[in-house]
């Protein structure tokens, strides 16, 4: 595996690095300018203090280039922007809420779902890299740079019953081989961003392809 090149385009030298949760969650559950509290990073057993929010720790050891990063995908990167805001914007978020999309997305809810999507197979394809999950990430690069949804990538939303834990924010690999997934934390909310490799469906979770204009909080 040739991590010199951006798994995305195939082209471009790999050397930004994409962050494990997005730096606009970070600021929106730890303080806008700077963490309000020292912020530690926990991988494994090892703990580590953040710098800031541009602390290189935070960012996936797996590389894309520039262009991915950047143009390529900030439309992605919005659309899940705008979603997470209107999660965090709530005063509570409980297992069964509804969320419209039609209040987050007014005019192209469709569209920007897509683009929620593509947004967390990006991260995901990070994330399989970075743990060494052998999934094929051909299909995820495909859907990205084309920006056609992935068929087989799921999404579902929901909370953990944390409420005597610190704020939260973070992300983390599994795969089995058939499946590859990733949950991505950012108080109040967590998604569980999953790969089917041989297109079985994920119940309860949510696709594209289907046709829907709310998102119901499950209980993680
Ligand atoms: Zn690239």
């Amino acid at each position: 595996m040739d991590t010199s090149i951006c798994w995305i385009c195939q082209k471009g030298l790999a050397l930004t690095g994409e962050h494990m949760v997005k730096k606009s969650d970070l600021k929106r559950v730890f303080g806008r300018e700077r963490p309000k509290k020292p912020l530690h990073l926990r991988r494994g057993k090892l703990t580590q203090e953040v710098a800031d929010y541009e602390d290189r720790i935070l960012t996936f050891e797996t590389k894309i280039c520039g262009d991915c990063n950047g143009t390529q995908t900030q439309k992605h990167d919005n659309a899940w922007m705008v979603l997470s805001k209107a999660f965090g914007d709530r005063t509570s978020l409980k297992p069964g809420d509804k969320i419209k999309l039609v209040d987050v997305f007014r005019n192209d809810t469709r569209e920007q779902m897509i683009l929620v999507q593509l947004y967390f197979v990006k991260v995901l394809g990070c994330a399989m890299r970075d743990a060494g999950f052998k999934v094929d990430l051909q299909t995820f690069s495909d859907a990205i740079k084309n920006g056609i949804y992935h068929p087989h990538v799921y999404l579902s939303f929901g909370v953990v019953d944390e409420s005597n834990l610190p704020k939260l924010a973070g992300g983390m690999a599994a795969s089995n081989g058939e499946w590859g997934g990733y949950i991505y934390a950012a108080d109040p909310i967590t998604v569980s961003v999953v790969a089917r490799s041989f297109g079985d469906e994920v119940f309860d979770a949510w696709n594209p392809r289907y046709i829907g204009d709310e998102i119901c909080i499950q209980a993680f």
